[in-house]
């Protein structure tokens, strides 16, 4: 399958081609499939070898029985270890954190859990920011310790010493394998600075005990943050969000070393949760217009965010791109974010009736969680989402009832502003 190599160029002479241009071609050969433009859905469970020594050649590179010949190229055997949507859309999603390999799941949740259980050991510990994604807080609260595997939070952004106090406090000197954590924080968009967490993860690694930073990136999305340069070993996506970006398809991935890409995906062969061929082959479509969408998306974000900021029934706007100067996570922010992301919180005067109110009344905004779809949602953090946060935890991650969160979509930027317009005007 040498000709499969031509289309994994990625240059052309010494010009590096942006992965925007490679998501219509990368990794795909319309050769193996009836010259068919675009990659057809591989529809099947299994897959017929030319021969028996071909068979017996695939099993013991697949089962590691053997290294794979440099020159050897790898066939597809059985769709719960590999398939050609999978590949293909594992190589481009590579392209845009420049990872050397990537595994991808069926859900957000499955990249996350599986992530986790192939780097932690029983008796070992986890420090994550907080808050973190309801169903990730939930693994670790009520998952992870069955199998003893004990999780401490600290309240994004953080810094150096409110991390070196937990492990100080909890003597886990010896048992931290991992700093998890999400940045921007949801709902708040408070940033963590991830270079300092791989710092203090460095200082507590061992040959024996390598200490993973593993930073969930779904929030800000691909193309606005890179953790794997500012330090992290890994990289984590809900493809639900901005990587799908349709609200019609639930998908996760992993990026990072090839090493521990591998690892991962050998526990997703025995967990059996890789994504399908149905999933690849949308999320391959999705990618085809990931830069669009998400270019749209960050700058109708502006309009908004700046309307709210000035509107007289709004107390605050959490929004990174109104971070001054002044404020400590400007820094961070401008280190390791190229854009400020399409997400948007706010404060809206009159509490958690007001807020209903404004949510009831929107039209063009739909009322739903999620986020990074073509479409604008809005929902109320305080009893959707982040419903099972105890309210004083609520507080000190810093919100409360009055804050509405956005996702803002593709929309024409104008329409978006008199929707919101209308809304306030209902209260
Ligand atoms: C949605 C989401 C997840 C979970 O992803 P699923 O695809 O729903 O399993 C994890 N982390 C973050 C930050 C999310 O927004």
């Amino acid at each position: 399958m040498t000709k499969r190599d031509d289309y994994k160029k990625t240059h052309i002479k010494d010009r590096k081609l942006a992965p925007e241009s490679l998501m219509m071609s990368y990794g795909y050969d319309p050769n193996l499939s009836e010259g068919a433009l675009k990659c057809p859905i591989f529809q099947t469970s299994t897959f017929v070898f030319e021969s028996a020594e071909e068979g017996k050649a695939f099993f013991e590179v697949a089962y590691g029985l053997r290294e794979k010949e440099p020159t050897e190229e790898l066939g597809m055997i059985y769709s719960r270890l590999n398939n050609p949507d999978l590949e293909i859309l594992e190589d481009r999603l590579s392209l845009w954190d420049e990872a050397e390999a990537c595994s991808v799941f069926e859900s957000g949740m499955a990249a996350i859990s599986t992530t986790m259980f192939e780097l932690l050991k029983p008796g070992q510990a986890v420090i994550h920011s907080a808050p973190v994604y309801g169903g990730t807080d939930y693994f670790m609260s009520f998952v992870l310790p069955k199998f003893g595997i004990e999780t401490y939070g600290f309240n994004a952004p953080g810094d150096r010493d409110a991390i070196e106090k937990i492990i100080r406090e909890n003597d886990l000197k010896d048992k931290l394998a991992m700093v998890y954590l999400e940045t921007p924080a949801n709902p708040t968009n408070a940033i963590v600075d991830i270079e300092m967490c791989s710092a203090v993860a460095k200082t507590y690694s061992t040959e024996e005990k390598p200490v993973y930073t593993v930073v969930d990136n779904t929030f800000m999305g691909p193309l606005w943050q890179n953790p794997l340069k500012h330090g992290a070993d890994l990289n984590i996506y809900s493809a639900t969000k901005f990587i799908g970006g349709h609200s019609d398809v639930i998908a996760g991935a992993t990026t990072g070393s090839a090493d521990l890409i591998k690892r991962i995906k050998t526990l997703r062969t025995f967990m059996g949760n890789m994504g399908g061929p149905w999933s690849g082959w949308l999320l391959l479509r999705s990618l085809e217009t990931l830069k669009l969408r998400m270019t749209s998306q960050m700058k109708n974000a502006r309009y908004v965010a700046d309307f709210l900021e000035e509107h007289p029934q709004v107390e605050k706007v959490y929004y990174p791109g109104h971070l001054e100067e002044k404020d400590p996570e400007y820094k961070v922010f401008r280190k390791q974010c190229s854009a400020p992301g399409s997400m948007i919180s706010f404060d809206i005067i009159g509490g958690e009736k007001a807020a209903f109110k404004f949510l009831n009344s929107l039209r063009l905004f739909k009322l739903a969680v999620s986020l990074g779809s073509t479409e604008s949602l809005a929902e109320h953090p305080a009893t959707m989402t982040h419903a099972d946060v105890a309210p004083e935890d609520q507080r000190a991650y810093g919100f409360s009832d009055k804050m509405i969160r956005l996702s803002i979509g593709v929309e024409n930027p104008q329409d978006l502003m008199a929707d919101l317009a209308q809304a306030f005007e209902q209260i």
